[in-house]
């Protein structure tokens, strides 16, 4: 049993349209606020690798999300809605104003510890670099691009 660990924005779901992110995939909080309604959230689309989480999830592995949204019932029900099932997750909590890297590495190493999840066996797929780095160096967490799965 492997761990896989899936950030959402521009790894699993396509929200360009929301203007959440910045070049560099970090998101940006302001634009996130103002366009997470219901509505325009269901406009999201999926990107391939939800096909890879889904099907990791059902041979059994554990799946983590590892988002800098700050999760809305909304964000949830889009979640359920595509199937797209977790074991965990962590994400931003109102008024956190970490950078996303810090914040994904804390939480993760938080839960490692918690859940007795031994961080060299655990898969991440992230676009932001600074996040890929920064769990690599200091978790030891094989950490890819999302486009390394085509
Ligand atoms: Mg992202």
């Amino acid at each position: 049993m492997k761990t896989f660990i899936f950030d959402l924005d521009h790894t699993v779901i396509d929200s360009s349209h929301r203007q959440l992110t910045r070049p560099d995939g970090s998101l940006c909080i302001a634009s996130w606020r103002e366009n997470s309604t219901r509505e325009k959230i269901f406009r999201d689309r999926l990107m391939p690798l939800a096909n890879f989480w889904r099907r990791v999830y059902d041979a059994q592995h554990v799946v983590i999300v590892a988002t800098a949204r700050q999760m809305s019932r909304h964000d949830f029900d889009y979640l359920y809605k595509h199937n797209l099932r977790f074991d965990s997750i962590v994400h931003r909590q109102i008024g956190e104003d970490t950078p996303d890297d810090i914040m994904k590495r804390d939480k993760l190493a938080h839960l490692f510890s918690a859940g007795n999840i031994d961080a060299s066996r655990c898969v991440m797929f992230d676009d932001n670099t600074s996040v890929r780095r920064t769990v690599r160096r200091d978790l030891g967490v094989k950490a890819y691009h999302p486009k390394v799965m085509g």
